[in-house]
């Protein structure tokens, strides 16, 4: 059990860390700015840990120490969720899986219909993009590191049917093998996403949460936190519905099939030190 142990450790390592860095200041709640101070390292106890799995467990509910944005930001989060969505009407759910943060900008600019983001809204993004998700329990790493980093058109292919869309190369490979050794019943069910798309996600999961950013980071990962945004894709069930996002989907002959054959890498296994629930469905692409 060296490992576990070892993971254990590392956890409590970054919860420390959290613990040592976490100020709360009004107007900045998850004390992004203050002084890191050196973690001290010690063996998580069995009750912390015990906690801990508590709340990945439970990642829907909200739990004693989670992290809420203060009442200003949390204004801020229905305005920009509100013009995602205009956003996102005007330039279709397909498109806007690849959309930037400039041409969100610009576009919103443009369109009356959506409106301009204003400067306290811009300043509340990058706060969330540029925050350490860790600060709210979210551990994992951060593939994209700009808020400007944009999907290039010409790295990815339209899957038929889907209205997603998967990187060339590995995962579209990747893709096809799966399709080839599963059949039919298999399908893609969220493929590329830009930072844009995340944000709409996980601002969206955050604001049904009343501004509770640990409980949407432990089933949604932070923008720029998602691997989504560099290659992974999500599979399901044809007909399976919402349940294909749900641990019902392990039951499944497709989720059998590709574990079966050894497609199942999973980002999120179920217990991971990552602050996340366990997600079956999100396959790790090899490389990525
Ligand atoms: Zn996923």
């Amino acid at each position: 059990m060296v490992g576990k142990k070892m993971d254990r450790r590392q956890l409590l390592k970054r919860i420390t860390l959290l613990a040592a860095s976490g100020v709360v200041v009004a107007g900045m709640p998850w004390g992004a700015h203050a002084a890191i101070k050196p973690a001290v390292e010690t063996e998580m106890s069995e009750e912390e840990y015990a906690r801990y799995l508590e709340k990945i467990h439970n990642f829907n509910r909200a739990h004693s120490d989670d992290l809420y944005l203060s009442q200003a930001d949390f204004n801020l989060l229905i305005t920009s969720v509100d013009r995602f969505k205009r956003l996102q009407n005007l330039v279709g759910h397909a498109n806007f899986y690849l959309l930037s943060f400039d041409d969100a900008l610009r576009l919103s600019r443009s369109y009356t219909s959506v409106g301009s983001f204003s400067k306290y809204e811009i300043e509340f993004l990058e706060k969330i993009f540029y925050s350490s998700a860790s600060t709210y329990g979210f551990f994992g790493e951060k593939p994209l590191k700009n808020l400007t980093d944009r999907i290039q058109r010409r790295r990815v292919t339209k899957v038929p049917h889907t209205g997603n869309f998967l990187y060339k190369g590995k995962p579209e490979e990747t893709y096809k093998a799966i399709q080839d050794a599963v059949g039919e019943k298999v399908i893609l069910t969220s493929g590329v996403r830009s930072v844009i798309k995340q944000f709409l996600l996980f601002l969206d999961k955050a604001l049904r949460a009343n501004g509770n950013l640990s409980l949407a980071s432990r089933s949604l990962a932070p923008p720029g936190y998602s691997f989504h945004g560099v290659g992974d894709f999500d599979v399901g069930q044809v007909g399976y519905g919402e349940r294909n996002f749900t641990e019902d989907f392990v039951q499944t002959p497709v989720f059998k099939r590709l574990n079966e054959l050894g497609y199942i890498r999973l980002r999120y296994p179920r217990d991971n030190n990552l602050g996340v629930r366990f997600e079956p469905w999100h396959v790790k692409v090899p490389g990525v």
